[in-house]
């Protein structure tokens, strides 16, 4: 069996971007562009990772490669298949790199055999086909077992963290113990924030860029009021509407449809002037799905009328998050044990992926139907759902964690409450329910935010400058970057 998977990609025009970003930054574009295709002179940009769908680091990639392929880059991504033992061992790594136990066992040299078996195998599997002057960029804790063995071919290797904790403990620090060995032999190391930078890395060969969302792709489109309810409709989680207008865009362009229908756990169906307080997560407990239903019960419910939703991707289809069908059913448990009246205003739901453009137009509809949208995790790296809700002029209340503060400036762009603090999350939602006219000037400002800091272009103007660094300074970044700004 082989342990690495190809994923497609498709091409996209960065023309699209002129009408967002202006023609001046767009012309810059294009510029380093051309800069990048001549350094690579034909060679491949190598992207690993652990899945094609779910969760952060899938949806950037999804959009990013596909516009450095638009741009003449030939962009390859391949995704580790391991065995449940390997996604045991990296999920392990994950929640202790965000302070949590996870499972409880060690990563001790079990654990590592049990890595090494896979990352080693999968590394030797691509050193098969990467050819001098192709640059390879592997992606979270999953694939830095692989750095070691691409080394040795003396191709530039970059290993792209997406995840970190803001003060390190001594369980963050166990699974860093566990993943430095490889790490260090890296050319550069790109780290979403300054705080998740690991003391003993080398200075020179770190890199910050911030995570971005593409403002194009199904996930973010704009859509009509039309197509929202419609979109909704379809898919089974609004009643009362027509269902007539399904449409969105796929990411080549092609016209889709909704006509998958999501499974939910609710009292009745949402109603068209229903209030909407919506999270959109994976089914892991550091996004704490249970609080967010406590908290909204306890806090919310007898202060408004206004309904929550916590939508997720249906379980079966994530390979490498084994937890997710256990915290499912920890947050039905939860809804089946409220009152009669609370579940009424209670809608667990789970979104289908055998479409993964679909199940994104289904949240993007979704993001933009809510009132408000919280993020109330107790570890994120970055919180992709934050941007996206941001970007849809959804005010925001979400936890002050990680990634998160680099997002909402409180309390301009958003609220931010303590992580664990259900009433200050309660009161908060609140507040922006029931006044408008705060909600709506929140939500202005937090989609300029994300214009200014978080679409795509920004990402792809700093990997650029890496990468020239990469290879114009013999394969090493000559000094610490600092995205100024983000823009
Ligand atoms: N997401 C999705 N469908 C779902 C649930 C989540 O497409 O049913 C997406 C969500 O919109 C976001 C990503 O998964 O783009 C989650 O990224 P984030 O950085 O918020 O968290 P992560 O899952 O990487 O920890």
């Amino acid at each position: 069996m082989p342990l690495l998977t190809s994923v497609p990609i498709a091409a996209l025009p960065l023309e699209r971007f002129e009408s967002v970003i202006g023609g001046v930054a767009y012309r810059r574009l294009l510029e380093r562009f051309a800069r990048g295709r001549e350094l690579l002179d034909g060679h491949a940009m190598w992207h690993v990772s652990s899945t094609a769908r779910g969760g952060g680091v899938a949806e950037m990639l999804v959009s990013l490669l596909a516009y450095g392929r638009g741009a003449g880059i030939d962009q390859r991504w391949e995704v580790v298949e391991g065995n449940e033992p390997f996604f045991t061992v990296t999920k392990r790594i994950h929640n202790n790199l965000h302070d949590a136990t996870g499972d409880g066992l060690p990563l001790d040299d079990e654990a590592r055999e049990v890595y090494e078996s896979i990352a080693h195998g999968a590394g030797e599997e691509l050193a098969e086909r990467i050819v001098p002057g192709d640059v390879v960029l592997l992606h979270d804790p999953q694939t830095a077992g692989m750095i070691p063995v691409l080394k040795r071919l003396g191709v530039p290797v970059v290993w792209r963290c997406h995840v970190g904790i803001d003060t390190p403990n001594s369980i963050t620090h166990r699974a860093w113990g566990f993943l430095r060995r490889y790490v260090q032999a890296a050319d550069a190391y790109v780290f979403s924030r300054r705080q998740y930078v690991w003391d003993d890395l080398e200075p020179g060969k770190t890199v910050l860029i911030a995570p971005s969302i593409d403002a194009f792709s199904p996930k973010n489109q704009a859509l009509s009021d039309g197509q929202v309810a419609g979109i909704l409709a379809a898919a089974g989680l609004q009643e009362e509407a027509s269902a007539d207008d399904a449409s969105f865009v796929r990411m080549d362009t092609s016209p889709g449809r909704v006509e998958r229908r999501v499974e939910a756990d609710e009292g009745r169906r949402l109603r068209p002037d229903d209030v909407v307080v919506l999270q959109v997560s994976r089914w892991d407990r550091l996004k704490d799905p249970i609080g967010v239903i406590d908290g909204f019960v306890q806090h919310v419910l007898p202060r408004s009328n206004a309904h929550l939703v916590y939508a997720g991707p249906s379980v079966d289809a994530i390979a490498d998050d084994p937890e997710g069908k256990e915290v499912l059913e920890e947050a039905r448990a939860r809804f089946a044990s409220l009152p009669r009246a609370a579940r009424e205003r209670v809608h667990l739901v789970t979104v289908p992926m055998s479409d993964v453009e679909e199940n994104a137009a289904i949240v993007n509809a979704l993001q933009r139907r809510a009132n408000v949208v919280v993020q109330k995790s107790i570890a994120e790296g970055f919180g992709l759902t934050v941007a996206e809700a941001m970007w849809k002029a959804r005010p925001v209340v979400a936890s002050r964690i990680g990634g998160i503060q680099d997002q909402v400036e409180n309390p301009r762009s958003g609220i931010l409450v303590p992580p664990r603090d259900l009433a200050a999350y309660g009161h908060a939602v609140v507040d922006l329910v029931s006044n408008a006219e705060l909600a709506r000037e929140m939500g202005r400002n937090a989609r300029g935010r994300v214009r200014d800091n978080f679409l795509g272009t920004r990402s792809l103007l700093q990997y650029i400058a890496l990468f020239e660094r990469l290879v114009v300074g013999e394969g090493r970044p000559a000094e610490v970057s600092e995205p100024s700004g983000y823009a």
